[in-house]
Protein backbone atom coordinates (compact mmCIF):
# COMPACT_ATOMS: atom_id res chain seq x y z
CA UNK A 1 0.00 0.00 0.00
CA UNK A 2 0.90 3.62 -0.92
CA UNK A 3 1.69 6.33 1.74
CA UNK A 4 0.01 8.90 -0.95
CA UNK A 5 -3.35 9.51 -1.27
CA UNK A 6 -5.47 9.87 -4.56
CA UNK A 7 -8.87 11.17 -5.03
CA UNK A 8 -11.34 8.14 -4.58
CA UNK A 9 -14.81 9.13 -6.90
CA UNK A 10 -16.35 6.38 -5.23
CA UNK A 11 -15.04 7.47 -1.47
CA UNK A 12 -15.28 11.39 -2.40
CA UNK A 13 -12.13 11.18 -0.61
CA UNK A 14 -8.17 11.36 -0.47
CA UNK A 15 -7.96 7.73 -0.25
CA UNK A 16 -4.88 4.85 0.19
CA UNK A 17 -4.53 2.88 -3.03
CA UNK A 18 -3.23 -0.57 -3.78
CA UNK A 19 -1.15 -0.85 -6.73
CA UNK A 20 -1.61 -4.72 -8.79
CA UNK A 21 0.06 -5.71 -11.93
CA UNK A 22 -2.64 -6.32 -15.00
CA UNK A 23 -2.28 -7.17 -18.58
CA UNK A 24 -3.57 -4.77 -20.52
CA UNK A 25 -4.89 -4.27 -24.22
CA UNK A 26 -4.89 -0.29 -25.37
CA UNK A 27 -5.59 1.36 -28.77
CA UNK A 28 -3.11 3.34 -30.35
CA UNK A 29 -3.64 4.83 -33.91
CA UNK A 30 -6.22 2.51 -34.69
CA UNK A 31 -4.83 -1.10 -33.33
CA UNK A 32 -4.81 -2.84 -30.14
CA UNK A 33 -1.74 -3.49 -28.34
CA UNK A 34 -1.31 -5.11 -25.16
CA UNK A 35 0.97 -5.10 -22.47
CA UNK A 36 2.06 -5.69 -18.73
CA UNK A 37 0.37 -2.47 -16.84
CA UNK A 38 -0.88 -1.67 -13.73
CA UNK A 39 -4.20 -0.59 -12.38
CA UNK A 40 -4.63 1.38 -8.42
CA UNK A 41 -7.28 0.45 -6.47
CA UNK A 42 -9.15 2.64 -3.41
CA UNK A 43 -8.12 0.64 -0.45
CA UNK A 44 -11.49 1.67 1.27
CA UNK A 45 -14.02 0.55 -1.52
CA UNK A 46 -11.59 -1.21 -4.00
CA UNK A 47 -12.99 1.41 -6.89
CA UNK A 48 -10.05 2.12 -9.70
CA UNK A 49 -8.11 5.29 -8.72
CA UNK A 50 -6.22 7.59 -11.12
CA UNK A 51 -2.83 7.71 -10.31
CA UNK A 52 -0.10 9.95 -12.05
CA UNK A 53 3.11 7.59 -12.38
CA UNK A 54 0.54 4.39 -13.06
CA UNK A 55 -0.52 6.29 -15.95
CA UNK A 56 3.07 7.37 -17.31
CA UNK A 57 3.87 3.68 -16.47
CA UNK A 58 1.34 2.21 -18.47
CA UNK A 59 1.91 4.92 -21.76
CA UNK A 60 5.73 4.43 -21.38
CA UNK A 61 4.88 0.07 -22.00
CA UNK A 62 2.00 1.20 -24.16
CA UNK A 63 4.74 2.83 -26.70
CA UNK A 64 7.00 0.22 -26.06
CA UNK A 65 4.72 -2.18 -27.96
CA UNK A 66 3.88 -0.16 -30.04
CA UNK A 67 7.70 0.48 -30.93
CA UNK A 68 8.29 -3.49 -30.52
CA UNK A 69 5.41 -4.05 -33.13
CA UNK A 70 5.97 -1.63 -35.65
CA UNK A 71 9.48 -2.03 -36.06
CA UNK A 72 10.72 1.56 -34.16
CA UNK A 73 13.60 2.29 -32.54
CA UNK A 74 13.40 1.65 -29.21
CA UNK A 75 13.94 4.94 -26.22
CA UNK A 76 16.75 3.50 -24.86
CA UNK A 77 18.78 3.62 -27.86
CA UNK A 78 17.43 6.84 -29.09
CA UNK A 79 19.08 8.06 -25.67
CA UNK A 80 22.17 6.66 -26.93
CA UNK A 81 22.25 8.52 -29.50
CA UNK A 82 21.45 11.33 -27.85
CA UNK A 83 25.16 11.14 -26.12
CA UNK A 84 26.69 11.67 -29.39
CA UNK A 85 23.98 14.07 -31.05
CA UNK A 86 22.06 17.20 -30.29
CA UNK A 87 18.70 18.05 -31.23
CA UNK A 88 20.88 21.28 -33.82
CA UNK A 89 23.29 18.59 -35.29
CA UNK A 90 19.94 16.14 -36.31
CA UNK A 91 18.02 19.38 -37.38
CA UNK A 92 21.45 20.32 -39.79
CA UNK A 93 21.98 16.58 -41.03
CA UNK A 94 18.84 15.42 -41.22
CA UNK A 95 17.09 18.24 -41.87
CA UNK A 96 14.38 17.73 -38.94
CA UNK A 97 12.31 20.83 -37.60
CA UNK A 98 14.13 22.04 -34.44
CA UNK A 99 12.63 20.46 -31.31
CA UNK A 100 11.53 17.09 -32.54
CA UNK A 101 14.47 14.90 -31.76
CA UNK A 102 14.81 16.28 -28.31
CA UNK A 103 11.11 15.05 -28.38
CA UNK A 104 12.23 11.70 -29.16
CA UNK A 105 14.46 11.98 -25.98
CA UNK A 106 11.75 12.16 -23.97
CA UNK A 107 9.93 9.49 -25.64
CA UNK A 108 7.77 10.36 -28.32
CA UNK A 109 7.34 7.79 -30.40
CA UNK A 110 9.50 8.62 -34.25
CA UNK A 111 7.29 8.34 -37.21
CA UNK A 112 8.79 5.26 -39.12
CA UNK A 113 11.02 7.24 -41.51
CA UNK A 114 12.59 9.22 -38.48
CA UNK A 115 13.09 5.74 -36.86
CA UNK A 116 14.85 4.19 -39.97
CA UNK A 117 17.26 6.97 -40.08
CA UNK A 118 17.83 7.34 -36.26
CA UNK A 119 18.17 3.20 -36.63
CA UNK A 120 21.26 3.98 -39.33
CA UNK A 121 22.65 6.25 -37.31
CA UNK A 122 22.89 4.03 -34.41
CA UNK A 123 23.75 1.29 -36.06
CA UNK A 124 26.82 3.90 -37.73
CA UNK A 125 27.99 4.56 -34.30
CA UNK A 126 28.36 1.01 -33.18
CA UNK A 127 30.62 0.10 -35.90
CA UNK A 128 32.35 3.40 -34.76
CA UNK A 129 32.45 1.94 -31.72
CA UNK A 130 32.98 -1.13 -32.30
CA UNK A 131 36.27 0.17 -34.53
CA UNK A 132 37.23 2.24 -31.70
CA UNK A 133 37.87 -0.63 -29.61
CA UNK A 134 39.59 -2.75 -32.25
CA UNK A 135 41.66 0.03 -32.56
CA UNK A 136 42.44 0.44 -28.97
CA UNK A 137 43.34 -3.48 -28.91
CA UNK A 138 45.37 -3.47 -31.97
CA UNK A 139 47.42 -0.41 -30.64
CA UNK A 140 47.53 -2.24 -27.12
CA UNK A 141 48.93 -5.41 -28.71
CA UNK A 142 51.37 -3.29 -30.48
CA UNK A 143 53.59 -1.94 -27.41
ZN1 LIG B 1 -12.91 4.45 -2.64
Amino acid sequence: MSERKVLCEECRDRVEFNVVEKEIVDTLKGENYTYMGKEAYCSKCGAEVYVDDVIDFNLEKLYDAYRKENDIISLEKVLEISDFYTDEQMTIVKGWRKGIFDRYCEGDVPSKEHSDDLKQIYELLLVEQIRKKFTRRVIKCRK
